[in-house]
């Protein structure tokens, strides 16, 4: 119980416009929609069949520093406003795939219960091939295969 009342404290304090929450609960900011909806057609195209009960995408200057942030155990995930405006302002498909990346990750997290690694992965906690990702069309597609296939979606509990 006392979880319970931690996870709806959290999500009072991060989803402001929304009055009703339960574990059903889902929301996603529209700014993200668009990538949230990807990463399970994605998803299904693999052959998995992920919840959307308890999920919560949305922006919030969670952390200083950081553009992306889950909690974990949880499918609340926040990104900051900031990267988020200016990366989908500019109109380019490669500042979105930037936005596009770290929602990846954070759903990587949440959805698949992945941990960061090192390499060419959505999971590598450094970034460190994100330009890649977002300027050369197979090496996306090589990180999101990547990203499904080293999944622990049935953990051991
Ligand atoms: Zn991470």
């Amino acid at each position: 119980m006392k979880h319970l009342i931690g996870y709806l404290l959290i999500v009072g304090a991060l989803s402001s416009c929304v009055d009703f929450l339960d574990e059903y609960h889902y929301f996603v900011t529209p700014e993200l929609l668009p990538f949230v909806k990807l990463f399970y057609t994605e998803s299904q195209k693999r052959g998995f069949d992920l919840p959307t009960d308890g999920l919560s995408v949305s922006l919030y200057h969670y952390r200083n520093g950081d553009a992306g942030d889950s909690f974990n155990g949880s499918l609340i995930i926040v990104l900051d406003p900031d990267f988020v405006h200016r990366n989908l302002a500019t109109g380019y498909r490669g500042d979105s795939l930037w936005v596009e990346w770290v929602v990846f990750h954070e759903l990587g997290h949440g959805l698949l219960y992945r941990d960061h690694c090192a390499g060419e992965s959505i999971m590598n906690p450094h970034n460190e091939h994100i330009n890649e990702y977002s300027s050369n069309v197979a090496a996306r597609q090589r990180m999101i295969n990547e990203l499904f296939t080293n999944c622990h979606i049935y953990p051991n509990k």
